[in-house]
């Protein structure tokens, strides 16, 4: 088909959204490592799981047996409201590049918590009120997380109680009211509500508060009231189940128009939108139907993949979630102030380690001047002010295009645009003043990090 013939937008009608998740697990020869018992090291069983989360999330997490997960109809229902989401051909950004690549982006940003986290805030809130609990609770970092838990919570009148990484809390007052518009309340990370807070900020007083503070915060207030679970916004499996929604209509969108990606790329915080966006085609690539070339963005400050150590480790720092084998830079280690806050963890899912330790995906590291410079650049050309983290992709898909310029390669480039960015402003004041850093952890510091990952047998590091 000629190119000309591709619409600036390619929207799918309500029909064509996916009627199930795909679990890539299904198709992997070497499954992801299980989740551990901190104490006991044995792996984590359905029992052993109920107490923090919700049990159909729990049959979830560890399914990998399952292809395609049916999507319950109140969740496509909802699902209704802001998707199928657009796929956009980035003609006006190719024209600017000068390149002969074919730009693609698939746009999250269309719902009020500005993100994809909605898609499995959703899916999450629905499984907590079919059980019959009263609530939920969790932690957000940037906030775009908690915006969606609360959007969710709201639509199936469930108690969401959030803690919010203290410096967020004081940087993005607006944020923390969009939650409590929609009912929930917020609570700065750490806090004297729980032991753990009081014991960190014991510990570390005047401290600004870290993503694994708060996920322990929150941990402990849910499994300490009854009626109550814990959820989380990325990282877990389920998480990247239910994000698979945007690789699927990707996919969808893609075939019907008989566009097929070269590069594939996403931002990578916890794993969740760049596992959703892949997924399918990375089945299609395992089953040995198709090829492709899969880039996973992280920023210079925080490289957990690049840099950090496949082992087992904490998904936290109060050390009371399951051990998770990943790529890590230790629970401790805490990065520099980069501006996206989403892509601040220190650990990444256990299925994009695999993967990525099986050579099925690359990952790049970018620094954030040149992450906010290709934001504008994008900004300027494209009409989308997009998120700090989802900066990450476009700069790297930015730079494949430019690599086709000079190659005269024709490839399809595709990237994964997470969210906007309305709520970083502060950010793009640094960068318009000129007085943003970038900071890049030595090996002391990464050290001090790998310090803390838990040695028992097996476990090498
Ligand atoms: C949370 C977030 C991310 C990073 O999280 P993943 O789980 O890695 O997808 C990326 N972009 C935006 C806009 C986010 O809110």
């Amino acid at each position: 088909m000629n190119s000309k013939e591709i619409p600036y937008k390619i929207y799918l009608s309500e029909n064509e959204l996916p009627t199930s998740w795909y679990n890539v697990r299904a198709d992997m020869k070497k499954k992801p490592a299980p989740l551990l018992n901190p104490v006991t090291h044995k792996p984590m069983t359905f029992d052993d799981l109920r107490p923090v989360f919700c049990d159909e999330l729990v049959k979830q997490e560890l399914n990998e047996t399952d292809a395609f997960i049916q999507i319950p109809d109140e969740i496509r229902e909802f699902y209704k409201m802001y998707r199928p989401a657009p796929l956009v051909r980035a003609y006006c950004l190719e024209k600017k590049l000068n390149t002969p690549a074919k730009i693609y982006y698939k746009f999250e940003g269309n719902n009020t918590s500005g993100s994809h986290k909605l898609n499995s805030a959703i899916a999450q809130a629905y499984y907590a009120k079919q059980q019959g609990l009263k609530g939920v609770t969790t932690e957000t970092g940037a906030g775009q997380w908690g915006t969606a838990l609360s959007m969710a919570c709201s639509y199936f009148d469930l108690d969401c109680h959030v803690y919010m990484v203290k410096c967020s809390y004081e940087q993005k007052p607006f944020r923390r009211e969009v939650m409590r518009t929609y009912g929930a309340s917020v609570t700065p990370s750490p806090s004297d509500t729980t032991e753990v807070g009081r014991k960190i900020l014991q510990e570390f007083p005047g401290t600004s508060g870290s993503l694994g503070c708060a996920i322990s915060e929150a941990v402990e207030a849910a499994t300490k009231h009854e009626g109550y679970r814990y959820v989380l916004g990325s990282v877990l499996n389920q998480v990247l189940l239910h994000q698979t929604v945007i690789g699927l209509e990707t996919m969808t969108a893609m075939d019907k128009y008989g566009i097929k990606p070269d590069v594939i790329i996403g931002c990578a915080g916890g794993g969740s939108n760049l596992g959703g966006l892949i997924a399918p085609f990375m089945g299609r690539k395992l089953r040995g139907e198709a090829d492709y070339q899969f880039i996973a963005v992280e920023p210079a400050s925080c490289p957990s993949l690049t840099r950090g150590k496949f082992v087992y480790d904490y998904c936290d720092t109060g050390h009371v979630c399951p051990l998770s084998k990943m790529y890590t830079l230790g629970s401790e280690f805490i990065p520099s102030a980069n501006h996206a806050g989403g892509l601040r963890y220190h650990g990444m899912n256990s299925v994009l380690s695999q993967l990525y330790d099986d050579k099925l995906l690359e990952a790049r590291t970018v620094e954030q001047t040149a992450v906010f410079k290709a934001a504008q650049d994008f900004a300027r050309v494209e009409g989308i002010l997009p998120a700090p983290e989802s900066s990450h992709a476009i700069k790297v898909a930015i730079d494949e295009a430019l690599k086709c310029k000079e190659t005269g390669e024709e490839k399809t480039i595709l990237f994964g645009l997470t969210g906007t960015g309305y709520f970083d402003m502060y950010a793009y004041k640094a960068f318009n003043d000129g007085t943003m850093s970038d900071y890049i952890p030595t090996e002391e510091d990464l050290q001090r990090g790998f310090n803390g990952i838990p040695r028992f047998d097996g476990n090498n590091i």
